[in-house]
């Protein structure tokens, strides 16, 4: 009876024991957590489906974002700028050219369009005014600019003039160099005496221009041709032959002179058939910085007068000395050689008797004769 109840216990506790691994330590078989754990097992899966219906959600809150990135990037279409190199006024010195120093343009989209601009308007500069400058550019769709320039041309403050002492002579000599110059540079040598020559740029003689330079005598402009015709045809004409003189000079000088005679002189009527030219070149030449000077003491060489003597032009020249208190301005010309070697004579005389000499320069007193046209 005994055994049959143990028995009975036994296959009770069987049958409580599923897994009937009655062989595993207690602790393992005590682990009916673990067991729990399977069924645990499919809580992620509900926890995960919202998930992706969250997912979904912000998206659309995204998708505008792409559309408000281009609103900074317009750029506001405007008519193409121009920026003038100098500035819109613009104040020179008169002189014998003017070199607009130009300007840039840009579309709205900053492309370059300075090559596309045009320029209206002239300057004169010799001729002492204001003068309008119309700058103008086309950008790829049409749209034009134009800005406006003034340019001042003033005159050149020329030098004072300084009082020279009392008794002087400046001797001076037009229409060389040729080859009484160098007898002529020969005599002012032997008496270290400096006088002024008015030459003429197309002579031979050219290099003379050089050693009366470099001798300390002064050089100005007269003319290159010497055709009156040519040179009092326009105020064109009159620089176009002035310019190539200063050239001349230059290219035996090394410099420019700011000195010089009008062909005829200031008072000149061969000048006629231009009516109004020489009052006109006159005052351009000043404004642009040039002293001319004419005479009080011609001693009458000039050509077609080669029948006096040496001697009638040394007493032509005492003749016409000034006064002690006015300096006396002589006009000669190197081409009469009778004229020339007057002063073999002369300067001596002057010399023994008080005078000096000296060459013409910007601070050298004005003489000017009344501008006859
Ligand atoms: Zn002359």
């Amino acid at each position: 009876m005994i055994r049959r109840t143990v028995l009975c216990i036994v296959c009770i506790l069987l049958a409580l024991c599923p897994l009937a691994a009655c062989e595993k330590s207690p602790a393992e078989v005590d682990a009916p957590a673990v067991t729990a754990a399977p069924t645990a097992i499919p809580s992620p899966t509900p926890a995960a489906t919202p998930a992706p219906t969250l997912a979904p959600s912000p998206a659309p809150t995204f998708t505008p974002e792409p559309t408000a990135e281009p609103t900074p990037t317009p750029v506001p279409v405007t008519d193409p700028i121009i920026t003038l190199t100098g500035g819109e006024r613009l104040t020179v010195d008169a002189a014998f050219t003017f070199e607009d120093p130009g300007a840039a343009a840009q579309d709205y989209l900053g492309t370059d369009l300075t090559d596309r601009i045009t320029v209206e308007g002239t300057v004169v500069p010799y001729l002492v005014g204001e003068y309008a400058l119309t700058y103008a550019v086309t950008d790829d769709d049409g749209r034009q600019t134009q800005v406006q320039r003034t340019v001042t041309v003033v005159p050149v403050k020329l030098p004072e003039v300084i009082d020279p002492p009392p008794k002087t002579i400046y001797l001076t000599f037009d229409d060389g160099p040729c080859y009484n110059t160098e007898i002529l540079l020969d005599i002012l040598k032997q008496y270290d005496v400096k006088a002024t020559f008015f030459v003429v740029g197309n002579r031979a003689q050219a290099d003379l221009i050089r050693r009366a330079y470099e001798e300390g005598h002064s050089i100005g402009v007269h003319s290159y041709t010497h055709v009156f015709e040519e040179i009092y045809a326009s105020e064109e004409a009159f620089f176009a032959d002035f310019w190539a003189t200063e050239e001349v000079i230059h290219a035996q000088t090394g410099q420019y002179t700011t000195i010089f005679r009008f062909p005829g002189g200031g008072n000149n009527t061969a000048s006629w058939f231009n009516r109004g030219i020489m009052t006109r070149l006159t005052k351009i030449m000043e404004d642009m910085g040039y002293r001319y000077f004419d005479w009080n003491a011609n001693v009458g060489d000039a050509a077609g007068n080669y029948d006096w003597s040496s001697f009638d032009y040394y007493c032509s020249i005492r003749a016409r000395i000034q006064p002690d208190d006015r300096p006396t301005v002589v006009l000669q010309h190197d081409l009469n050689g009778a004229s020339v070697r007057a002063l073999e004579a002369f300067i001596p005389w002057a010399l023994e008797n008080g005078y000096s000499f000296l060459p013409l320069d910007m601070t050298s007193p004005v003489m000017h004769t009344p501008v006859n046209n």
